[in-house]
């Protein structure tokens, strides 16, 4: 056991209350986040984590698999929850739509006398466990809370579980449309350059902005919520962001400019796995909001070395079954071997018995080379399947988390993006970064199978030079005297100082 936890609490220390949306990718993030302020500040700081019955009871179900559930979970997390728009006896699996559990959790948060509201100010609703909160850590995309903090009287910062660069295309709609770049003249010419980004002029896109630019309707809910996000960030007295300093491009500057205290403490994982080594804690309990399948990690053993492309698009992006069958022809005909995590609910249109009783039927060739060189799982544990040794690269949907964790683990990409910052943070890894390849607007089984040679053959060397220097940054970045690890410092400091 953590003997760090057995601190002494005085009433008036410090307690953030840190409040995700209540799904996996942000969920992931925050979660890190509780237990790296818990671990670095030796417990001096309270944590209470605030979302909803359903992600509790799906951390407890995979938890449970390593005796730990939420309620025993890194002893001093706690948990509170509130109903979200998921019954007790449902069990959706696939993604709710962000926008409207978004608005859900919003419309608790800013309604006087709320259960959420109250967690929000006392962590909970019960007295003898009321401890007044200090600090309120929210998911940037919760533009409202910059109100309610400001109600409750207590310091808000913002935790950005999306990109940096993808953030930023995210605060400069106003300026896009404004420059008349938004909405597009004209469907086709997705290839066009975008100015108005500061810090991008020169490989922004129009391709490259998140995927609801391409029907810009002020009217949508995303873009509304995003409006308002953007409106309500140089609100807050503070951001993190899951990034290193020695990652950001010329954008970050005018970031810091409409928010000058940054912390930029990631890569989130990284950094938590060294002050876990460094406090000689054990991580037992995980974040999937679904079942790891980790006999995946048996096959990838039997496996030579770098000889492995990993494939999945995250827990939201779903594809049509034709998509499904461009990748899986290419995947085949590309002759690699190959680990594909195939989630509950990915298909559009089908449920899961449709899309398995068709897989039976796809032709010979391709369930033979399946079975001679790939494995499907319905998830799997994707940070210890990036660090296993057997990996050469990792077909992507470049959502933000699984970026930093191939970047950690020195993996080059193919990335095939699908919504929110992944179109730019695709961008980023293409003409910036340098450590994969962009197959956007693209999903064809010659396309797939050259981008795969590419990658695993014939740019295999080039991308592993660039993918190791960025590795080698990113391990940097965490260790001692290291940029993250500095600003997770200020962090705490500024968590225990911090007034309204
Ligand atoms: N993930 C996982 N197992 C899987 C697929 C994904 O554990 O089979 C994790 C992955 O490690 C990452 C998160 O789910 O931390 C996905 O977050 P990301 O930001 O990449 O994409 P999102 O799901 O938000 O689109």
């Amino acid at each position: 056991e953590d003997h760090i936890f057995h601190q002494e609490e005085s009433p008036s220390s410090p307690h953030v209350v840190i409040f995700p949306l209540p799904i996996q990718g942000p969920i992931n993030c925050m979660l890190k986040l509780a237990h790296l302020i818990l671990y670095s500040s030796q417990s001096t700081i309270s944590v209470t984590f605030l979302t909803t019955d359903f992600i509790r009871r799906r951390l407890d179900l995979n938890s449970t698999f390593r005796s730990v559930t939420t309620t025993n979970y890194g002893p001093h997390i706690r948990f509170e929850t509130v109903p979200d728009l998921v019954g007790p006896d449902e069990d959706p699996r696939g993604s709710r739509h962000v926008a409207e559990l978004t608005r859900f959790m919003e419309d608790q948060a800013k309604a006087e006398g709320s259960r959420l509201r109250e967690v929000l100010a006392y962590g909970s609703t019960e007295a003898e466990l009321k401890k007044p909160v200090t600090c309120i850590i929210a998911d940037g995309l919760y533009g409202c809370m910059a109100d309610v903090a400001q109600e409750l009287r207590l310091p808000l910062v913002y935790m950005e579980t999306i990109s940096p660069c993808g953030l930023w295309t995210y605060i400069c709609l106003p300026n896009m449309l404004q420059a008349g770049e938004l909405p597009f003249q004209g469907k086709e010419d997705l290839d066009a350059a975008i100015t108005s980004v500061p810090g991008m002029e020169t490989y922004l896109r129009r391709c490259d902005l998140p995927s609801f630019c391409r029907a810009y309707d002020p009217n949508n809910p995303v873009i509304k919520l995003i409006l308002n996000e953007a409106k309500n960030f140089p609100r807050a007295q503070g951001h993190i962001f899951n990034t290193f300093d020695k990652l950001e491009g010329d954008y970050f500057p005018h970031i810091q400019a409409s928010c000058p205290n940054l912390y930029n403490i990631g890569p989130l994982h990284l950094n938590l796995k060294c002050r876990m080594i460094q406090h000689k804690a054990t991580n037992s309990y995980s974040n999937s909001l679904w079942l790891e399948d980790r006999s995946c990690l048996e096959w990838l053993d039997a496996q030579p070395p770098k000889s492995v492309l990993f494939v999945s698009i995250g827990s939201i992006a779903v594809m049509t079954w034709d998509q499904l069958m461009e990748f899986w022809y290419g995947l085949v005909n590309s002759k690699t071997r190959f680990l594909w995590v195939r989630r509950p609910c990915l298909i559009i249109g089908l449920s899961d018995e449709e899309v398995e009783s068709r897989a039976l039927g796809v032709a010979e060739e391709v369930l033979v080379g399946t079975k001679e060189r790939g494995c499907i799982v319905s998830w799997a544990p994707q940070e210890e399947v990036l660090a296993h040794e057997a990996i050469g690269g990792f077909l992507t949907h470049s959502g933000w988390n699984s970026t930093l964790e191939s970047i950690v683990e020195g993996v080059p990409m193919i990335c095939w993006p699908c919504l929110a910052d992944q179109q730019a943070n695709s961008r980023l890894v293409s003409k910036v970064w340098k450590n994969g390849l962009d197959m956007k607007d693209s999903c064809n089984r010659v396309v797939v199978e050259e981008m795969i040679k590419e990658l695993m053959e014939t740019k295999r060397d080039e991308l592993l030079v660039r993918a190791n220097e960025m590795a080698k940054l990113a391990a940097e970045a965490v260790a001692k005297g290291g940029s993250s690890y500095n600003d997770l410092n200020r962090l705490l400091n500024d968590i225990k100082l911090m007034k309204f």
